[in-house]
């Protein structure tokens, strides 16, 4: 990432307001597909998948958090998720309040029935909608 994009960011940040929280999200967590976030926009950036970028200054992951097959250009979207509290092994989950964006496939998300686990380490950012 340039550093001229990361300051361009951080001005973002700072003009917003926002201060969402990130999580880590480690291969073998349990996530799935928030419903009803479609008409939300993204209260920073373009759109989720430029939010997601403003808040981690990360580059895009090359692997897809769902399915990890290989994700790049202009397929990456921003995915909001909901993410378990507990760690895998458990039988029942309990989903952390809120949702989350992270990049991914759109396809592989809205295709989440229930829930899945993830395939790549991968930073999530609270979802604050404008
Ligand atoms: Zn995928």
């Amino acid at each position: 990432m340039k550093e001229e994009d990361i300051r361009k960011f951080k001005e973002q940040i700072e003009e917003s307001g926002l201060n969402p929280v990130v999580r880590t999200i480690e291969v073998g967590d349990w996530i799935k597909n928030a419903e009803r976030t479609k008409d939300d926009e993204a209260g920073v950036g373009t759109c989720w998948r430029e939010y997601w970028q403003i808040f981690t200054q990360n580059d895009y992951p090359t692997r897809c958090p769902f399915c990890n097959d290989t994700l790049e250009g202009e397929i990456v979207d921003g995915c909001h998720i909901k993410i378990d509290e507990k760690r895998f092994g458990l039988s029942s989950r309990k989903w952390i309040e809120g949702s989350f964006i992270i990049p991914g496939h759109h396809d592989c998300n809205i295709a989440i029935d229930g829930e899945c686990q993830a395939k790549i380490m991968i930073l999530a950012v609270e979802a604050i909608k404008k």
